[in-house]
């Protein structure tokens, strides 16, 4: 008998790219031999959780964080029924917003089923998309802003199963109204389910958001404690919508894959609305500083509902890349759209006083450099 010499993966896996969607701040540390002296590439908040938050976190480290957490995540749940004014029913916790996507991708895409995003959005949709084997169709940006009327059209003609949307969008932090995206959202076919993302939904202008008990039964909505609470690494967010579309989720998630850290630090995150608030006021006064290092050199801020903010370099994709590429060698980490259109650009993070300093002085020689 003829045996195959290795174990066999599936050619669907053997033929994705080996590509990912980020390459972190650390690989690129370990391979420049030190260590970024300004991290203001991957949108974390860099003001952190609470003091409240960082005490249960740490209360918990000492006590429980070594069990199994409770795999309904009930607490968290309950809190966030009531700060959503929703159902608990209508909530699922999730490995971040990243996982959840996974989550959904795995209920709804199989081998080539279609599925709808904009040219250059947020990478990690596509990921899951490529690993289940569904097509992706991509629809450019149209003014810096995800296109409403260009992704209907797509959906429509696609009969995508899925379609995805930012709101505020990263990587240019642009938004729509609520009432725009409410009237996108009915106007989809019916059998096409609109994924809503609200990673800043807490950065958001209050219209921007539609009100958080609109679920209609073709829209799953997901937020995270990632950015404007501070806690990207606990990895914890969530997902709500009409009861129907949350329930199936029980059947495909991580049952344990949420910490019990996480759960318990968004309980106090929840409750400590004024730290949120304070931090809110930052973003804004940070937003404002980029702005203002932007315009000092030439470049055009992009107006932004987030916690960073988009330049236009004013030039090609390359010359885009060589600016952040010299930035990098002065030890600030900034990261930059890689879509033609968007490429012209570089993506800034708010970060510390201290952070903003070191990039207002590296910015003109990273300018100067990358002309030279
Ligand atoms: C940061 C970000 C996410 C990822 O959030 P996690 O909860 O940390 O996985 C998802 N979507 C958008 C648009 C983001 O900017």
């Amino acid at each position: 008998m003829v045996h195959n010499t290795a174990p066999k993966r599936l050619d669907l896996i053997e033929n994705l790219p080996s590509t990912v969607p980020f390459v972190g701040p650390e690989t690129q540390e370990r391979a420049l031999g030190t260590v970024f002296k300004a991290r203001l590439g991957a949108n974390e908040s860099a003001f952190g959780p609470s003091a409240l938050v960082k005490t249960a976190m740490a209360d918990c480290a000492y006590s429980d964080v070594w069990k199994y957490a409770d795999p309904e995540n009930f607490e968290l749940r309950s809190a966030l029924a009531d700060h959503l004014s929703l159902d608990m029913k209508q909530i699922v916790i999730g490995e971040g917003i990243d996982g959840l996507l996974g989550t959904i991708v795995r209920q709804y895409v199989g081998l080539n089923t279609p599925v709808v995003t904009s040219l250059g959005a947020y990478p990690t949709f596509n990921y899951h998309v490529a690993i289940a084997g569904g097509t992706v169709h991509a629809v450019p940006f149209k003014e810096d802003k995800e296109d409403l009327d260009a992704l209907l059209d797509c959906a429509k003609r696609a009969h995508a199963a899925l379609v995805y949307l930012s709101n505020p969008d990263n990587p240019m932090g642009t938004w729509w109204q609520a009432d725009q995206i409410m009237a996108f959202a009915s106007a989809l076919p019916a059998d096409s389910l609109l994924i809503l993302d609200e990673a800043y939904g807490e950065t958001a202008p209050q219209n921007a958001l539609p009100p958080s008990d609109w679920c209609p039964h073709n829209v799953i909505r997901t937020r995270t404690f990632s950015k404007a609470y501070g806690l990207a690494g606990l990895r914890c967010g969530y997902a709500f919508g009409a009861e129907a579309l949350i329930a199936p989720f029980e059947k495909v998630r991580s049952h344990f894959g949420v910490n019990i850290m996480a759960q318990r630090a968004g309980v106090v995150a929840l409750k400590d609305q004024s730290y949120l608030q304070h931090v809110i006021t930052t973003l804004e006064e940070g937003r404002e500083t980029l702005s203002d290092i932007a315009i000092d050199n030439a470049f055009k801020p992009i107006p932004s509902a987030t916690n960073f903010v988009t330049m236009d370099c004013g030039r090609d994709g390359a010359f885009a890349m060589r600016v952040l590429q010299e930035l990098t060698k002065q030890g600030v980490f900034v990261r930059k759209p890689m879509a033609p259109i968007l490429d012209r650009c570089i993506r800034i993070s708010v970060g510390p006083q201290k952070e903003l300093d070191i990039l207002r002085h590296a910015l003109p020689i990273a300018i100067e450099n990358a002309q030279g």
